[in-house]
C-alpha cells in the first residue's frame, strides 16, 4: 500500500469515528423523557430530574464543542502531514533516536493539554460549578495537573524508552520481551495503587470505630473475605461527586470509600455498596479483568510487531524516512476500529460482571439496600437514567440503572 493510501485510510477512521460518535451522543440526548420510568420516579423530585436533564443537556452540548473542535484538529495533523514534519524537524537537534521520541511524544502531550486546557477550565468551573458538583479550587486544579505530568513522564516516559529500546536492540521479536515487560509493569502499577499513587493526590485515613466499621467487619467476617484495611477517601475537596472501590491483587485487600458517599449513605446502603464490590472479588472478576487485559496487550503487541519496520506508515504522516515512534501513531490509529470493537466486547464483560457482583450482594447481603443505595448515588450524581440504549450498549461499563434494579428485584430475597 502506497503512504498515501494510508493516509487516506487513517483520515477516514478519523471522519467515521467523529460523525459515528456524534450520532450515538445526538440520540442519546434526544431519548431523554419528559417523565421517569414508574420504578424510578422516587429518585428524583420534578425539580430534581428537570436539574438532571439541564445537566445532561449542558454536558452534551459542551461535548460536541469540544469534539468537534478536536477532529478539526487532528484530521488537520495528519491531513497535512505535521506530525512527519514536526519529527524531522527534531532530527536536527536531537540525533538519539529514543530520546527524539521522548521528546516527541512530549511535545504532543504538552500540545494538546495547553489546547485542551481552557475546555477542561470551563468544564470544572463552569459546569461542575453551576450544578453544585466542584469542590476544587484553581490552586488545587493545577496542582494535579503539575502532579500528573510528573507521572507521566515518569511512568510514561520510562515505558516508552524500553519499549523503542527493545525494538532498536532486537527488532520485530521485541513484542515478547516488552509483553513480559509492561505485564510486570501493570502488575506492580495495580499493587501499589492505593498506597503509592492515591496519596499523591488524595489524603486516605483509616475507617474510625463505630458502627459502620463495625458492620462491614462482620459482613467480611460472613462471607470470608479477607479485609486489611478500610480507607475514607477525601474525594471531597475536588467533587461532591461519590464512589467506592477496592484494591489489592493478591491476599491483602484494601477498601477505599469516598468521604461523600458516606456522608450521603445509611450502613446499610454503604455495606450492600460493599458487598458489590466483594462480590467482584469472590466471582473473580478481578483477576480475569488482569488475564485479559494482559492477553489483549499481548495480542496488540504480535500485530504491532508486523509493522513496526514498516517505512510507508510513517510515510503516510508525512515523514521522509522510517520513525518507529512515528509508526507507533500511526498503528495506533489503524488500530483504532478493532479497538473499538474490542471496547464494545469489554463493555459486555463488564456489565454481565455488574450483574453477577449486583446478584452476589443481594445474595449475601440485602437486595433492598443495594437498590436504596444505587437510588441514593444516582440521584446525587444526577446521573442519566434514560441512555439510548445503543449508546449504552456502546458505551457503558455498567447497565443503566433502571436494569440492575430490575435485576436486582427479580432475584429471590430482594
Ligand atoms: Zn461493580
Amino acid at each position: 500500500m502506497t503512504p498515501q493510501t494510508i493516509s487516506y485510510i487513517i483520515l477516514a477512521f478519523l471522519a467515521f469515528d467523529y460523525v459515528f460518535e456524534q450520532v450515538m451522543d445526538f440520540l442519546n440526548l434526544k431519548s431523554s423523557k419528559k417523565t421517569l420510568p414508574a420504578e424510578l420516579s422516587d429518585i428524583y423530585n420534578a425539580d430534581e430530574y428537570q436539574k438532571s436533564q439541564d445537566y445532561h443537556a449542558e454536558r452534551s452540548r459542551f461535548g460536541f464543542i469540544t469534539s468537534a473542535l478536536s477532529f478539526i484538529i487532528y484530521f488537520g495533523v495528519i491531513a497535512t502531514g505535521f506530525l512527519g514534519f514536526w519529527d524531522h524537524y527534531l532530527t536536527q537537534w536531537i540525533a538519539h533516536d529514543t530520546l527524539r521520541a521522548i521528546v516527541f511524544f512530549a511535545s504532543l502531550y504538552i500540545a494538546s493539554d495547553i489546547l485542551t486546557l481552557p475546555f477542561q477550565y470551563y468544564s470544572t468551573f463552569v459546569i461542575e460549578e453551576k450544578y453544585g458538583f466542584n469542590k476544587s479550587s484553581v490552586k488545587l486544579f493545577f496542582m494535579d495537573k503539575l502532579k500528573s505530568y510528573l507521572l507521566s513522564a515518569i511512568i510514561g516516559g520510562g515505558i516508552l524508552w524500553i519499549l523503542l529500546s527493545l525494538i532498536a536492540a532486537i527488532g520485530s521479536n521485541f513484542w515478547i520481551w516488552f509483553w513480559v515487560v509492561i505485564s510486570v509493569i501493570m502488575f506492580l502499577l495495580n499493587m501499589f495503587y492505593t498506597s503509592v499513587f492515591v496519596p499523591l493526590f488524595n489524603k486516605l485515613s483509616p475507617l474510625e470505630e463505630g458502627e459502620l466499621k463495625n458492620a462491614i467487619v462482620s459482613y467480611c467476617e460472613k462471607v470470608k473475605f479477607p479485609l486489611t484495611q478500610v480507607f475514607i477517601i477525601d474525594g471531597s475537596k475536588r467533587s461532591t461527586k461519590s464512589n467506592a472501590y477496592f484494591s489489592g491483587i493478591g491476599k491483602k485487600k484494601k477498601i477505599v470509600l469516598f468521604d461523600t458517599l458516606v456522608e450521603k449513605h445509611s450502613t446499610e446502603e454503604l455495606v450492600a455498596v460493599l458487598a458489590h464490590e466483594v462480590g467482584h472479588y469472590k466471582k473473580k472478576h478481578i483477576v480475569s479483568g488482569f488475564v485479559l487485559s494482559i492477553l489483549q496487550t499481548g495480542l496488540i503487541l504480535f500485530i504491532l510487531s508486523l509493522f513496526i519496520n514498516t517505512p510507508s506508515l510513517s510515510e503516510a504522516l508525512g515523514s521522509p524516512t522510517l520513525s518507529v515512534h512515528l509508526n507507533l501513531v500511526a498503528f495506533g490509529m489503524l488500530f483504532s476500529p478493532i479497538s473499538e470493537v474490542i471496547g464494545i466486547f469489554m463493555n459486555l464483560l463488564s456489565r454481565k460482571n455488574e450483574y453477577e457482583a449486583d446478584q452476589y450482594a443481594a445474595e449475601t447481603y440485602d437486595g433492598k439496600a443495594l437498590i436504596k443505595a444505587l437510588k441514593n448515588l444516582a440521584s446525587h450524581n444526577l446521573s442519566n437514567l434514560t441512555p439510548h440504549p445503543l449508546f449504552a450498549f456502546i458505551n457503558y461499563s455498567h447497565p443503566p440503572m433502571l436494569k440492575r434494579i430490575q435485576h436486582i428485584k427479580s432475584l429471590a430475597n430482594a
